[in-house]
């Protein structure tokens, strides 16, 4: 069973009003793989960097056994970089400069081996560079996708033509109200689950997530870290989590969703806790596992007695 990836590969300058860091290796690819990779043997990975990305940067990818056989180097541009910069409360960041470099002009041809890959997770990258790697899979079991507001501002047709092929749709709660065009973020549920995908999440930082067909609704917490380092990548690992616990579950029912919910959860928790992608490795198989108990007993309900009935 496998996971294709494909997103951006990035050079991140960060800046926390505690600490900062420059051209650390980045990107929605990046961090998806890297997460998905605790789940899933074979994770490969869809992307573009230029002349300038440091061997060091392909080992560390390497490293967390990420396939980078789609990796392609174009030679006469630069890598995508991206400058961000978080408030005080770090739910809220800033994008202070985006320069797309390779990815102007990228037109991914995915190796022949990716085309059986039975997940599919579309990272941040442009919508209509989402569509052409789905058409180069034959039939992928699923599709996970996410964007952020640089996409749903900029190319918001085609965001909404990739979303008619789109089976889970991962945002945050400011990019649903923006998609949607819809402050309430049930009803924004309601207007984006129209546009294609069965399955709706929204990541709300700090305070969890929620899960959305047409007719449920499953709310799962973030897990309360006192020391949040880099917030960056947590969307992200968000998704790798989510992909890589279907793989490992082989269905998609409620159940397997909501457990994948919290999968994604603890891959972005443990994310937060270090600059860059550097917490997914050196990730124990057995922390993964631990931190998902805390999280099932973080939402613990005691059983509720009606009103009017004796409390034990
Ligand atoms: P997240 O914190 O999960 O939302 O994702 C952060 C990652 O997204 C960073 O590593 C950036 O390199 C990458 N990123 C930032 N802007 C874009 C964009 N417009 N398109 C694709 N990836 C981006």
């Amino acid at each position: 069973m496998s996971i294709l990836t494909v997103g951006t590969v990035a050079f991140d300058s960060i800046e926390t009003p505690f600490a900062s860091a420059e051209h650390v290796l980045g990107g929605s690819a990046s961090y998806i793989s890297l997460a998905a990779r605790h789940f899933c043997d074979d994770v490969r990975l869809v992307g573009v960097v230029g002349q300038d990305f440091p061997d060091e940067y392909r080992q560390t990818l390497l490293d967390g056994g990420v396939d980078l056989e789609g990796l392609e180097v174009d030679p006469e541009g630069k890598t995508f970089f991206w400058h961000g910069r978080y408030h005080y409360d770090m739910n809220e960041r800033d994008t202070l400069e985006t320069q797309l470099n390779v990815l102007e002009t990228f037109d991914p041809t995915i190796p022949e081996s990716y085309a059986d890959s039975n997940i599919v997770c579309l990272g941040n990258l442009e919508p209509g560079v989402q569509r052409s790697v789905l058409e180069q899979v034959v039939d992928p079991d699923y599709v996970i996708a996410d964007t952020m507001n640089f996409w749903i501002e900029n190319t918001p047709d085609s965001l909404r033509t990739t979303l008619q092929e789109v089976d889970c749709f991962v945002i945050n709660d400011s990019e649903a109200r923006e998609l949607a065009d819809e402050p309430n973020l049930v009803t924004a549920s309601d207007h984006i689950l129209d546009m294609g995908p069965d399955t709706l999440i929204i990541k709300k930082g700090e305070h969890g997530a929620l899960l959305f067909t047409e007719d449920s609704v499953f709310s799962a917490p973030a897990y309360p870290l006192e020391d949040i380092q880099d917030p960056t990548g947590a969307g992200d690992a968000f998704a790798g989590g989510l992909a890589g616990h279907l793989i490992r579950a082989g269905s998609l029912n409620q159940e397997s969703l909501r457990r994948a919910v919290v999968y994604g959860s603890v891959m972005a928790s443990f994310v937060v806790e270090r600059f860059g992608p550097a917490r997914l490795l050196d990730l124990g198989p057995g922390e993964i596992g631990e931190r998902a108990q805390s999280f099932r007993d973080l939402a613990a309900i005691p059983s509720l007695v009606p009103l009017g009935k004796q409390l034990a």
